[in-house]
């Protein structure tokens, strides 16, 4: 096994095959707090690529309501069980977190197994801890959807006095926004025997090689967010292929401009934003402070990996809900959440600018400046002090010019007295 440099644990990290990084890597953050759990996204993805027979249960993206639900179901259990098993010991993160956005362990070291490091995993044909879901698991892709966890036994019900209130709520449910992570170090590409997986150079996209595959679904097993999918009537694997006509800005009607994924363009919330960031030889990310991704992840920490435990070093970020029991986030999105969901709950001025540029433009946004604005609001909120100033944000493209102004208070708009009673 070679070693490679995995930044989210904090550490070098055995795999497969030598250190390999692409120039640049597809990336995307979710703002969990404000996902509607409308399915826009999903149905996107599906109406663009998924529509044909055999791929009847394949959702490349998916939304599911956590704690309970999962698509396949238990996906994240199972995976959880097996790294347990790996390390007995348990797996423990060393608790150095690192404010520095250079830092090469910014989430502290994480001590013990990754799905690639076990004596299990090393025995496993494709060196790779996993499991293969039954077809009944695939089934049910909004299974337990919008259920809480219930009361404890013998408990009242977490509503009945206080109602809910932050910072957590006693009775919580959340939208996870799933889809392949792209990952750097890929579980998928790992496992499979054919090396029908590849890791585009340009832009860290992972693909699987329709004439290469054979269907012996070791990807399938091997990807511990379950996003390779066996598709029956052409009997080889299918996952999500990042939209990458749309990302080389070759989809008709692009002309040419990088454009985000379906799946992101489409969402309903705007709570999600996907872009490109640029990599050094070991994988971590190159300082790019005006890079929206690069501060969301790496400056203002309010974004954190899925289970980045697992090793794969996935590339899809989230911001953290805070009204949910913080073990369950902690065990989610690793040892970083607390610090996240403070920064999300009192953000800076340029936080509040960065969340600005969600969804106001379907075109990759490489670049974004904020150009200072007056005071508008100041109050005291969470025991602090929050000042709102009216900045005003552009975002820029690939090529250096912009894509669109906005400002970080919203518009109001008075509805002319002829049209004030109709829509
Ligand atoms: S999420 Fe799974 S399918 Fe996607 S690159 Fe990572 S390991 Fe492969
Ligand atoms: S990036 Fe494209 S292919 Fe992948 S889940 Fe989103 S819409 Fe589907
Ligand atoms: S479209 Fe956006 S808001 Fe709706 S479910 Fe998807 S991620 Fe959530």
């Amino acid at each position: 096994m070679a070693k490679v440099h995995n930044w989210q644990i904090g550490r070098s990290m055995a795999y497969p095959y030598e250190q390999a990084t692409p120039e640049r890597q597809f990336a995307f953050v979710i703002n969990i707090n404000r996902c509607l759990g409308c399915q826009t996204c999903t149905m996107a993805c599906k109406s663009t690529w998924t529509f044909s027979k055999g791929q009847e249960y394949m959702w490349w993206t998916n939304v599911e309501t956590k704690p309970f639900g999962g698509y396949p179901q238990g996906w994240d259990v199972k995976a959880l069980d097996l790294l347990q098993k790996a390390n007995p010991d348990g797996l423990t993160w060393d608790g150095r977190m690192d404010a520095d956005p250079k830092s090469k362990a910014p989430y502290g070291s994480l001590e013990g197994n990754t799905i690639f490091e076990s004596e299990k995993a090393k025995s496993e044909s494709g060196h790779v801890l996993g499991y293969l879901p039954s077809e009944d698991e695939w089934r049910y892709p909004n299974i337990y959807e919008d259920t809480p966890p219930g009361r404890e036994r013998g408990q009242p019900m977490a509503f009945d006095k206080e109602g809910v209130r932050l910072p957590e709520h006693k009775s919580w449910f959340f939208y996870l926004a799933r889809l392949c992570n792209h990952c750097s170090y890929p579980a998928c590409l790992a496992a499979c025997p054919r090396k029908a997986i590849y890791k585009r150079p340009e832009d860290g996209i992972v693909l699987i090689d329709q004439e290469e595959c054979r269907g012996y679904r070791k990807c399938v097993e091997a990807c511990p967010y379950k996003k390779s999918m066996y598709r029956p009537t052409t009997r080889v694997s299918e996952k999500c292929i990042a939209c990458y006509p749309r990302v080389e800005g070759k989809d008709p009607g692009s002309e040419g401009i990088p454009l985000e994924t379906r799946c992101m363009s489409a969402c309903i919330g705007q709570i999600r934003l996907q872009g490109l960031v640029e990599l050094n030889a070991d994988g971590s990310w190159k300082e790019d402070p005006e890079n929206p991704l690069y501060y969301m992840v790496k400056v203002a920490k309010v974004a954190l990996p899925l289970y980045p435990q697992f090793g794969t070093s996935p590339n899809g970020y989230y911001i953290p809900p805070r009204w949910v029991a913080r073990p369950y986030l902690r065990q989610m999105f690793g040892p970083g959440v607390d610090a996240a969901i403070e920064k999300y709950r009192n953000p800076d001025r340029e936080l509040l600018s960065v969340l600005q540029l969600f969804r106001r433009s379907n075109r990759i946004i490489f670049k974004y400046k904020v150009e200072k604005g007056p005071k508008v609001y100041e109050r005291k909120i969470n025991d602090k002090v929050f000042t709102m100033f009216d900045d005003t944000i552009t975002a820029f493209g690939k090529d250096g010019k912009p894509i669109f102004t906005t400002k970080v208070e919203e518009p109001v708009v008075v509805r002319p007295e002829k049209h004030a009673n109709s829509i």
